[in-house]
Order: C-alpha cells, then sequence, then structure tokens
C-alpha cells in the first residue's frame, strides 16, 4: 500500500488491529505463557478483523469463495502443523495447532481439513462469516480486468496475510501465519503461507519468521528455511540474514516482507514493499505498530 492509497479511517483501523494483536499475543507472554500460545492468540485477533485478508476478511477465489491456509510453528520441537483451502472453521490457526497437536501429520487440506476440524470440535461459521464486500468487490474489478483481456492473477495486488512470531520467557521461539491467500486463486491454488520453511518457519537454534507477499516466490527460496539457515551455519544476525533473503526474493522478481524474531532476542522485519502493517512489543518496550516504509 501506499500513503495516497489508505484513507485514514483504514490507516487508524489497521493500526487498531495490529496493536489488539500484540496485546492478545504480550498478554500470553507476560503470563509465561508459551511462545506457540503467543501467537496463536495474536493471530486469531487479526483472523477476526476484517481488515486483514485472513479469517474474516479474506480474499475470494475466482469462484467466489473464501478458503483459507495458516500454519504454525514451533521452535522448540520443530513440530508445525498446517491447513490448507478450509472453509468453515473460524480460526484457521486454531485449527493448524490441532493439526500439529492432535494429528500425525504436518499439512492437512480443504474438505479433509473441514471434517478435522468438526472432529476437533473447533468453531465453525457458514462460509457468509468470512464475506467482507471490500474483498468482493476487488473480486469484480480482477474479473472486469480479466473480460479485458488482462491476466487474473496479478501478484502485484495488495496482500494481508497475517502473522505472528514470538519468543517466550523460556527462550522458544514460535511462528503463525493465516492468510486467504491471492483474490482471484484458482485451480486449488496454495501459497507459501501454510508451508512451513517458505512463509512460516520457527527453530530455536536460529529464528522464528512469517512472510507475507508474493507466495510462489517465497516458495521457491524457501524463504523461512533460508533465513534459519543463514543465521544457523552462516552465523548472520538475524536482521542480516533476512534482509539478504528479502534482497534474494527480488532477485527472482518477489515481493513482500517477514517478521522475525531471533534466538538472541532481536527482533524485527524486512521488506521490500512501500509497506508492511507490522508491530512489536516486549517486555522491556511498550507496542509500537507501523504501516509505512518510511516510519521509524
Ligand atoms: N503470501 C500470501 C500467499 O501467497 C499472500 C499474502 O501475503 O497476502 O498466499
Amino acid at each position: 500500500m501506499t500513503r495516497d492509497g489508505v484513507t485514514p479511517e483504514a490507516d487508524a483501523g489497521y493500526r487498531a488491529g495490529l496493536a489488539a494483536a500484540l496485546a492478545a499475543g504480550g498478554a500470553v507472554l507476560a503470563a509465561s505463557g508459551s511462545a506457540v500460545a503467543a501467537v496463536e492468540a495474536a493471530v486469531c485477533v487479526l483472523e477476526d478483523d476484517p481488515h486483514f485478508n485472513a479469517g474474516r476478511g479474506a480474499v475470494f477465489t475466482a469462484e467466489g469463495r473464501n478458503e483459507l491456509d495458516a500454519a504454525i510453528m514451533d521452535g522448540a520441537t520443530r513440530a508445525a502443523g498446517a491447513v490448507a483451502g478450509v472453509t468453515r472453521t473460524r480460526h484457521p490457526v486454531s485449527l493448524a495447532r490441532a493439526v500439529m497437536a492432535s494429528s500425525p501429520h504436518v499439512l492437512l487440506a480443504r474438505d479433509g481439513a473441514d471434517i478435522f476440524a468438526l472432529e476437533q470440535g473447533l468453531e465453525q461459521v457458514e462460509p457468509g462469516w468470512f464475506r467482507v464486500e471490500e474483498r468482493w468487490q476487488a473480486l469484480q474489478a480482477m474479473k472486469a480486468a480479466a473480460a479485458r483481456g488482462e491476466s487474473l492473477f496479478d501478484k502485484t495486488l495488495k496482500y494481508g496475510t497475517v502473522g505472528a512470531v514470538a519468543r517466550d520467557n523460556a527462550g522458544h521461539l514460535a511462528a503463525a501465519t493465516s492468510t486467504g491467500g491471492l483474490t482471484g486463486k484458482r485451480w486449488g491454488r496454495i501459497g507459501d503461507s501454510p508451508l512451513p520453511g517458505a512463509g512460516t518457519f520457527a527453530d530455536d537454534r536460529s529464528v522464528a519468521i512469517s512472510a507475507t507477499g508474493s507466495g510462489e516466490d517465497f516458495i521457491r527460496v524457501g524463504a523461512g528455511h533460508e533465513i534459519g539457515a543463514r543465521v544457523r551455519m552462516l552465523g548472520e544476525a538475524p536482521q542480516a540474514a533476512a534482509d539478504a533473503v528479502i534482497a534474494e526474493l527480488r532477485g527472482i522478481d518477489g515481493d513482500g516482507g517477514v517478521i522475525f524474531v531471533g534466538a538472541d532476542g532481536s527482533a524485527g522485519w524486512a521488506f521490500n514493499t512501500p509497506s508492511l502493517l507490522r508491530g512489536r512489543v516486549s517486555a522491556a518496550q511498550s507496542a509500537m505498530v507501523a504501516i509505512f516504509v518510511d516510519e521509524a
């Protein structure tokens, strides 16, 4: 997003959503909860917030549906859980956590994932719960463009995937990501968000990261795992590793960003877009949020 493309109301809404997510995740950590519980709590807030492309407010597929992807990863054990293309679970991130905790698998997709959610007793909603008019209009605009012969798939569109990373009192790391994917996606397209090692990654030996951006490119560079590997094997600081991988992403025409927290306690972000909706809180520092590249 650019400054002139955002109304004051939307700007305030994004910042309020980020602050609420930081408060939810921060409260878990302040009560000595786990990093996994903290990232789930933060992402649940953003999934319910219609400003973001996850849960309520997710973008629409070409067929006019909301198909949700999410992942969570525990840096202490490198256990991971993920779901792709779910349509009825209010909190896909909680379903991803159930896959991690209560199934022998890492990634469940589509109908099977919805069935697993029912079996796990996770809150189900009518598909209309996720619908937000602005996202619907974005699909209509894309279809009109397609009718004029323009590509239906435009990876330069505004993103809006949500994610959280955390380091808890015990020094354990975790990451979670949740998304509706890309407007107009079809053929069961799945992006980087629910793929551990691509859009979501956590390893206590290096970093936890969550990504947003042109998912296909994050998959191709294995963004999350690559940042972790640079820290673990090259001894780079998390910021330097994140910067290097975003530069590498740009080299294959990719756009987006990551948030990270390192085993060393450093935390931040790297991105090559005009904005990244982001925020940070710690025991030592009160919460801050920012949107545009020129904000501190
Ligand atoms: N990375 C997400 C995807 O490709 C999109 C986003 O970040 O908004 O599904």
